[in-house]
């Protein structure tokens, strides 16, 4: 008790003054400890020799870095509320869906830096970036407004190079369609061949020559007064005979050639057949099920919107047996 209780003394000046020194030269050792370590990660000033690296090695390196590219860019953060009623928000029928903002961490890129470095890096990673990742383009409200007058000069939908246009090998377009960006006011008198925006398309991807895979997605936006089937109905009319001059008259450059036509809403659908080209029919368009079994042919640009209607929803008889036997009931009977 009476230790515990008594208040501790120094021996004599001297040790008191050496305890003091301590206290202070304590942190300008430390200070001088993080200086050291800083030093040894920064090494000695020297670039590392990245362009003595073979090829094929700076190739890996290249393949570490790449991302798909986006036009039009995604937005720097995109915010989303839970509230179920976000849909109506025009902000939503942004380019990309909220999983792809997730893998692109909020659209920032990580490695357009690289670009910066010189001349050289910049064609050999654009080269990479052409022949191994997917090119995202995007048609929505936000990049396109319907013309006002048949004659005035559209702006450019996409800001891409024609070099790189002419390198790219897999590009997928997203068509985030409203009733307005047909340019109509009445879509059953519409032609599929007077859609401004399916010629300025094909205007704009003329120079697209070494796609391996083109894909389209036509997503409609709902309207009080338009039934969506419209919409997608004028887009693949419009949009499948790309890669061939429809007319022979036309002056519209005939685009490349699509894969595949995919169709989705903005909100619930029942599952929509789609149009991809069938290799064991001369590449012919052909409809497929959710599931990948074809459903039938296509019978190209002649086809109206009633008969449209009933290929996308015409049931799978591979995934539904039992209408064949129904039907055989039926003959039976
Ligand atoms: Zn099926």
């Amino acid at each position: 008790m009476e230790r515990a209780a008594s208040p501790p003394t120094w021996k004599s000046p001297i040790a008191s003054a050496v305890v003091t020194f301590v206290a202070l030269l304590t942190p300008l050792f430390f200070f001088w400890i993080f200086k050291r370590v800083r030093n040894m990660q920064n090494g000695n000033g020297n670039p590392f020799p990245f362009m003595e690296l073979p090829p094929e090695l700076r190739d890996m390196v290249y393949e570490n870095l790449l991302e798909d590219p986006y036009y039009p860019p995604p937005p720097p953060c995109a915010k989303h509320h839970g509230s179920p009623l976000n849909w109506m928000l025009p902000g939503r029928w942004s380019s990309g869906s909220a999983e792809q903002q997730k893998g692109r961490g909020h659209g920032k890129k990580r490695s357009n830096w690289i670009f910066l470095a010189n001349k050289q890096i910049y064609s050999e990673y654009m080269d990479i970036v052409c022949k191994k990742t997917t090119f995202h383009l995007t048609i929505s409200p936000h990049n396109y407004t319907a013309p006002t007058a048949p004659t005035t000069e559209n702006k450019k939908i996409w800001n891409i190079s024609a070099e790189m246009l002419k390198q790219l090998r897999k590009c997928d377009i997203k068509l985030v369609t409203t009733s307005n960006m047909l340019g109509v006011n009445d879509p059953r008198t519409m032609d599929p061949e007077d859609w401004v925006l399916a010629r300025q398309m094909r205007e704009e991807l003329k120079e697209v020559e070494n796609v391996q895979e083109l894909n389209l997605h036509v997503k409609a936006i709902g309207d009080p007064l338009w039934n969506p089937l419209w919409v997608w109905y004028h887009a693949s009319q419009s949009l499948k005979t790309m890669g061939s001059t429809s007319t022979p008259s036309s002056t519209t450059p005939p685009g490349p050639k699509l894969n595949r036509i995919t169709f989705s809403l903005d909100m619930w659908s029942p599952g929509e057949n789609y149009l991809e080209r069938d290799p064991e029919n001369k590449e012919q368009w052909a409809w497929w099920c959710m599931k990948g079994h074809c459903v039938g042919p296509d019978t190209g640009a002649e086809l109206t919107v009633r008969e449209f209607c009933a290929k996308l929803y015409v049931e799978c008889r591979t995934c539904r047996p039992e209408l064949d036997s129904d039907d055989e009931e039926e003959e039976e009977e």
